[in-house]
Formats: structure tokens, C-alpha cells, sequence
């Protein structure tokens, strides 16, 4: 599997001089599956990013998109896609939760004239809504899913390849006023993943007096990723605040705490750019200047 991070923003796009190494743009991952399969986790403002390349790309096959829930920072990007304004494109999009027309009023009636010029009915790319009941399969991997601790609730996605596994897990708190899905459930979903893309807003100072907000810190999740025996701990949605030297600073703590706490276990800091490839060697990196190993 391959993993390319295109906005690893939380709560609003944050460009400017203090988060052009990591990036400002909001929520996007790509997983690339062994046989080729596109799943697009979220559709921040990095999902515009990621458009303008896939039309650069020779062959597209259906884009399958998962969204985690429909905050803002998880949406945004959509309208922008430019994939949506391409009538070869085929779009499948997998709601959950309050049933497919609720589902699709988040993603897609944000186009709806007022806040958006276009309605998304006159989008000539095919978009379609699958509805699977349990785990399901899209091209060569099983996915899975399990709701997290987020305010108006949110899901996390565990992507199965080859032996190999990636959880996509953002906009989770890890010490809730009130569990959804209590921690051990959730370190059980994340059992052994070669990479854990979790929730990093807060640090242990600045999450004092946010709890409910919905979010974890990066203390937190290097605390839960080591009870979940993960391989990589990738850093993730980070406060639109928290600057490029502070993440600088945050990243080493943590890969310092992963590969202490556990042996063959390391962390990364998820930047715009950053691409993980997930094989029997290893977890790999490669794509970013922001990357430090
Ligand atoms: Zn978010
Ligand atoms: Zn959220």
C-alpha cells in the first residue's frame, strides 16, 4: 500500500510562513492499494491538490472516497476537485451512519448555488452512493470501520492489504468526557497496523481546558499507538496554530517516546507531500522536505 498525505490541517486551512513545510491545507489522504485501488480518506482542502494531480495521471480508475465525518475541515475540498468536473470520472462515495440522503446533503449540498456556484446536479462526473452493511472490500483491500470519540460522531477506517494494515483514525479523543467506543475497543481495532494515522491537534499543555472538543494530544496518541502495538504512529491534524518549528519539536519527542516505548516502533509527522509506503520491508518514506527520521 501507498500513502500520500495531501492536507494535514485540522479545524480550518492555515497557510502562511509559520505552516508552509508541513502545510495549511485540511484533511486528504490517498491510500494506493496493492492492485492499484484509489481510496481518498477525507475531502479537505488538500483534496483540491490532489484533483489538479490525478488529471495529470495517464489512467484513472473509480475513486473511492471515504469521509470520516462532515465537519468542515473534512469537506471543503470537494467542490474543488476537479476530478467531480471530468464526465470520465466515477466517484463512489460510501455514507454512513444517518443513511445515504443526510449523508450526501454533508458531502455534496454544500454545492447548492448559495455557497457554492455550482449545484453539484450539474457535475458531469458519475457519483454514486454504496451502502455496505459490514467490512467490504474495495479493489484488493478489506476495510473496516468503528465510530470514534468526536462531538457529532465520526468514523476511523482500518484498511486491510497483504498482510498489511493502515488505520485512519482523525478527529478522535482519547479522553472523552464520555466514550462512543472506549479506548480498548479502539486500541483493539488498531492492533498491530504497520502505520496509525491518529488525531495530533493538541500537546499535553494546550489541550488543558478542551476536553469534549472532540481532539487528542500528541502525548496522548503516542501512549495509545504503543498499547496498540503499531509499527508507525503518524502524526495528524494538527491545530491550524501549531507552527513548523513546533512540529519540528513535537515529531522528535514522539518518534523518541514510540521507538523507547516500543522496540521496531517509530512516529512521523504527516506534512503535505509526505508519502509512506507500506510493504514487508518496512514502513518507508519518501516526498517531503519536512520529513526528518
Ligand atoms: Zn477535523
Ligand atoms: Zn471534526
Amino acid at each position: 500500500m501507498k500513502i500520500q498525505f495531501w492536507g494535514v490541517r485540522g479545524s480550518i486551512a492555515a497557510p502562511g510562513p509559520d505552516t508552509a513545510r508541513y502545510g495549511g491545507n485540511t484533511s486528504c489522504v490517498e491510500l494506493t492499494t496493492s492492485d492499484g485501488t484509489t481510496i481518498i480518506l477525507d475531502g479537505g482542502t488538500g483534496l483540491r491538490v490532489l484533483g489538479i494531480d490525478m488529471l495529470k495521471r495517464p489512467r484513472r480508475g473509480p475513486l473511492h472516497i471515504l469521509i470520516s465525518h462532515h465537519h468542515w475541515d473534512h469537506i471543503q475540498g470537494f467542490p474543488f476537485f476537479l476530478p467531480v468536473y471530468d464526465a470520465k470520472s466515477k466517484l463512489i462515495i460510501y455514507p454512513f451512519r444517518k443513511g445515504a440522503k443526510e449523508e450526501l446533503f454533508s458531502l455534496l449540498d454544500q454545492m447548492d448555488g448559495a455557497h457554492f456556484p455550482v449545484p453539484h446536479g450539474a457535475v458531469p462526473a458519475s457519483v454514486t452512493l454504496e451502502e455496505p452493511k459490514g467490512d467490504w472490500r474495495i479493489g484488493s483491500a478489506l476495510v473496516r470501520r468503528i465510530p470514534t470519540n468526536h462531538p457529532g460522531g465520526g468514523l476511523s477506517f482500518r484498511i486491510e492489504d497483504q498482510g498489511h494494515a493502515v488505520v485512519y483514525m482523525t478527529d478522535n479523543e482519547l479522553d472523552p468526557p464520555a466514550f462512543t467506543t472506549p479506548n480498548s475497543k479502539l486500541a483493539d481495532f488498531c492492533r498491530g497496523a504497520d502505520v496509525l494515522i491518529h488525531d495530533s491537534q493538541y500537546t499535553s499543555s494546550d489541550i488543558v481546558g478542551k476536553r469534549g472538543w472532540g481532539h487528542s494530544s500528541v502525548e496522548q496518541a503516542v501512549e495509545f499507538a504503543l498499547a496498540a502495538e503499531v509499527r508507525c504512529y503518524a502524526m495528524f491534524h494538527y491545530d491550524p496554530q501549531r507552527t513548523d518549528a513546533e512540529l519540528d519539536k513535537l515529531a522528535e519527542r514522539a518518534v523518541k517516546a514510540m521507538e523507547k516505548g516500543r522496540k521496531g516502533s517509530t512516529a512521523v509527522a504527516a506534512s503535505e507531500g509526505l508519502v509512506l509506503e507500506v510493504n514487508s520491508s518496512g514502513v518507508r518514506l519518501s516526498g517531503t522536505a519536512a520529513v526528518r527520521s
